[in-house]
């Protein structure tokens, strides 16, 4: 195991919540696609990114977004709400894009 993460190194990620070097943390799939996972040495947090569809954000702060949205938060909150949580900054533009591309899935 420490060795594959020695390895994985070499091909890191920014951790998405204090931008310090993740590395590889296996393999989530889904209907659609494989997610790459990374975990982050300094914070702990892992966080995936979703390659084949090229999002800006993690699945995981869509998802957050998304569970905040069904509790009937409203999408500028929700906005305000990641920002202060995870240090992403989007707007509640882009908060309404997740919630219509959910829904087509
Ligand atoms: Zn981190």
């Amino acid at each position: 195991m420490n060795l594959k993460i020695t390895h994985s190194i070499v091909q890191s990620q920014q951790c998405i919540f204090c931008g310090a070097r993740a590395i590889k943390h296996g393999f989530r799939k889904n209907v659609f696609n494989t997610v790459q996972k990374y975990q982050c040495p300094k914070c702990k947090k892992i966080f995936s990114i979703d390659r084949n569809k090229r999002y800006r954000y993690p699945y995981q702060v869509r998802e957050f977004a998304l569970k905040l949205h069904k509790e009937g938060v409203s999408l500028r909150k929700i906005a305000e709400t990641l920002g202060h949580k995870s240090r992403v900054n989007v707007s509640h533009i882009t908060v309404k894009n997740w919630i219509k591309n959910d829904k087509k899935n």
